[in-house]
């Protein structure tokens, strides 16, 4: 897939600008390209149309090739898709918080429950495994085995059934303080009734704080119709994609999100036990772009572009040719950046409290504008010859007070002489801070 879609974005870069049918062409290939990994054709079909519309209705960013920004897109997409940020574990409330691993037989709920213990053991939790696979002698043991290469104690019960086991296990872990129980349920090679009212029942009697449904990455598409099917009985909470370490075309990491609405927690990338890492879609997403470098190309080219604008008022400012439109300008980007006062805030030597007067939010931006567009141009570029007489006209014609006019012409002074003292900041070696 990697391969198809590098060829993809080839035929875009030496281009000059983006133009619709490029877009249109490019992704027919990236479409095919997500279908060959196994990706769910309504998802496929979703994600090209988002892309599309992204990349045609917006325009070339300086500093990058047509090429590189419909990655940028398909990848801020991708991430989108997997769900843009890492999900975490729900704890309950009173301890101990509950997990119930379920899955296929063989998809890695044993190996995946010994690999959570160790992890979570490791953020100072105190785990417990507990053994509900009952109906393979050999399971028990197992989980025996790999909780003690992680060094983590099972709970096991000959003779009872898995809710019981289940209910007793939670009993003794509020003995022993054991603040989270896991729950390794048992599989069957295929989903069936029987497998399903056990985990009901399970899920029933103890209430789980999250249940998360364990999936082999390697069965593609397949995986995706368990994950549905395992959803839509028992409300699952989260995903743990298996075997991501494998020769695995990625298609399930894509649509499972889309197609059950419940995010990937964790991925497992190795048969060893510490081979299991949060999901951060960012990561699989230039995985599957196979465009790591690319990406980070792509953000400082992007950090090129805000940088060129800071040396041009820089510039500017050095030549004192500041002017009220480049304060709108700067406005705009300030509010983009959020309140002033916690930019304020990082930056050493100002005083955030006599910045208090720069405030500015939708109403006083929407006053700020109407007053500027009311100037002329000369008055924009040369405030010093706004007298008495202009200020009455301005405050008229944009409907606010002379007042109001006046304020504004006071912060811009304001602004240019702290702008002045940020680009002395930056001479002595503060550089990329005159982002203002
Ligand atoms: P269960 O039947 O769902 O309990 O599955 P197991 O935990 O017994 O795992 C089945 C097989 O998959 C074992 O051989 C594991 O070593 C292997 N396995 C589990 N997770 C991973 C993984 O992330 N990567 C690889 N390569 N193998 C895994
Ligand atoms: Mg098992």
């Amino acid at each position: 897939m990697t391969e198809k879609l590098q060829s993809a974005f080839k035929k875009l870069t030496g281009k000059g600008k983006l133009s619709e049918s490029d877009v249109k062409e490019a992704m027919r290939d990236v479409r095919m390209a997500l279908l060959e990994a196994d990706v769910n054709y309504a998802v496929v079909k979703e994600f090209v149309n988002k892309v599309t519309e992204k990349a045609i209705g917006q325009g070339v960013l300086e500093s990058l090739t047509p090429g590189q920004q419909v990655i940028k897109i398909v990848n801020e997409q991708l991430i989108e898709l997997m769900g843009s940020s890492q999900s975490k574990i729900k704890w309950a409330s009173a301890p101990p918080t509950v997990i119930m691993m379920v899955g296929l037989q063989g998809s890695g709920k044993t190996t995946t429950s010994a690999k959570l213990a160790g992890y979570l053991a490791k953020q100072g939790k105190n785990p417990l495994l507990v053994a509900c696979d009952i109906y393979r002698p050999a399971a028990v043991k197992q989980l025996q085995i790999v909780g003690q290469k992680v060094n983590i104690p099972v709970f096991s019960l000959e003779g009872a059934n898995p809710v019981a086991i289940s209910q007793q296990a939670l009993e003794y872990a509020k003995k022993h303080s054991n603040d989270v129980v896991i729950l390794d349920t048992a599989g069957r090679l295929h989903i069936d009734d029987e497998m399903m009212q056990e985990l009901e029942d399970i899920k029933s009697s103890v209430h789980p704080d999250e249940i998360l449904l364990v999936v082999d990455a390697m069965t593609g598409q397949d995986a995706v119709n368990v994950a549905k099917n395992f959803n839509e009985r028992l409300a699952i909470d989260g995903v743990v994609l298996t075997k991501l370490d494998g020769d695995t075309r990625g298609g399930a990491a894509l649509s499972v999100k889309a197609v059950t609405g419940k995010p990937i927690k964790f991925v497992g990338m190795g048969e060893k036990l510490d081979d299991l890492e949060p999901f951060h879609p960012d990561r699989i997403a230039s995985r599957i772009l196979g465009m790591g470098d690319v990406l980070t190309l792509i953000e400082k080219a992007q950090a090129a572009v805000d940088e060129k604008k800071a040396m041009e008022l820089e510039n500017k400012l050095r030549n004192q040719q500041f002017t009220l439109e480049d304060f709108l300008d700067q406005l705009h980007e300030i509010k983009k950046m959020g309140p002033l006062s916690q930019i304020m805030d990082m930056l050493p030597g100002i005083n955030a409290k006599k910045m208090g007067k720069i405030q500015v939010d939708d109403k006083e931006l929407g006053r700020i504008e109407a007053i500027i567009n009311s100037m002329t141009k000369q008055e924009r570029r040369e405030p010093a010859i706004i007298n008495g007489s202009r200020r009455r006209r301005i405050a008229k014609g944009s409907g606010t007070t002379i007042q109001e006019v006046n304020r504004l012409l006071k912060q811009f002074e304001e602004t240019k002489r702290l702008m002045r003292q940020f680009t002395s900041m930056e001479k002595s070696g503060r550089r990329g801070m005159l982002k203002l």
